[in-house]
């Protein structure tokens, strides 16, 4: 966790994890001590079709989770969904049988937050994503997905595809850690709340009070008045934004470029025709931090 400069708290959470309880390697016990030792302050487990619960270890807080799949094949659709926070036990019975949109009600009726796992790994579509309602966010970065295991890790353009047709969907970024040999403590969210619980925890999910991220803090202001963006975030090797303007002249921030060294941030002022802006930073590591896709203006 950290205090930004309005003295507001911000907590480091992983909201995709296995075990062996399903398909992971590692036990939860050696998992949570391996998330506490690197900062984490809440974790999910979120083994295939098998529900974690709340105070699971006193390492740090662990909250409900679980992640549903209907997997037939690309054309139809392979749809992930994770679920965090719920209150009720989610019905397993009909594993592999769900649509994603019954998955996706299941988890809210259940009282929990539903997420459509790694779309780029999936081969999911815009249209697809946009298909699924009631969803808090999308994965935008997952780390499992990169090298050495797996290939697409990165969400991003997706999320551009879907909000250049109008729909805005935040974003998270997870391990989905199986391995524990570099595909754990890596992806994560930060969280604003003030209590730390899995009531709050899923209220702030609902209301977008997070950010995905690998290592760099980051807080932004939208001007609705001036559509003016301002970005404070921790040292920056470069800061890129991106809207549905196929060119802007001056979307990438960067030291290369001679922008000097971004130490607090980056000011953009929209286009005419820009419908909706996103950014991402990254630091001197070649982490990242995404925000959200803010709404510009309606599309004509
Ligand atoms: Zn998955
Ligand atoms: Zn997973």
């Amino acid at each position: 966790m950290y205090r930004d400069d309005r003295g507001r708290v911000w907590y480091k959470g992983n909201l995709h994890t296995h075990s062996k309880r399903s398909d992971g390697r590692l036990e939860p016990d050696q998992i949570f001590r391996m998330y506490a030792e690197h900062g984490y302050d809440f974790i999910a487990l979120t083994d295939h079709w098998k529900q974690s619960s709340d105070g699971e270890s006193d390492r740090l807080l662990t909250i409900p989770g679980i992640e549903l799949d209907h997997s037939p094949n690309v054309r139809d659709g392979i749809y992930h969904i994770v679920g965090v926070c719920m209150t009720g036990e989610i019905d397993v019975s009909r594993r592999g049988q769900m649509s994603a949109q019954e998955m996706i009600d299941e988890i809210n009726d259940k009282g929990g937050c539903a997420a459509l796992a790694h779309p780029a790994w999936s081969l999911n579509t815009p249209e697809q994503i946009m298909a699924c309602r009631g969803i808090y966010a999308f994965e935008v970065f997952n780390s499992v997905s990169d090298k050495p295991h797996n290939v697409r890790p990165d969400s991003a353009l997706l999320s551009d595809m879907v909000s250049a047709r109008g729909r805005f969907i935040n974003l998270t970024a997870v391990d989905d850690a199986h391995f524990y040999d570099g595909d754990a403590c890596r992806s994560f969210i930060y969280l604003h709340t003030d209590v730390l619980d899995t009531a709050h925890i899923a209220a702030a999910l609902r209301s977008g009070d997070f950010y995905a991220s690998q290592g760099p803090q980051i807080s932004w202001e939208w001007d609705p008045e001036t559509l003016t963006c301002v970005v404070k975030t921790s040292p920056a090797a470069d800061i890129t934004f991106f809207s549905d303007a196929a060119f802007v002249g001056h979307r990438v921030f960067s030291e290369a470029r001679g922008d000097g060294e971004l130490q607090t941030g980056a000011t953009y002022v929209c286009q005419k025709n820009e419908t909706f802006l996103r950014f991402e930073v990254t630091d001197f590591m070649g982490r990242k931090a995404w925000s959200h896709p803010i709404k510009v203006r309606e599309i004509n």
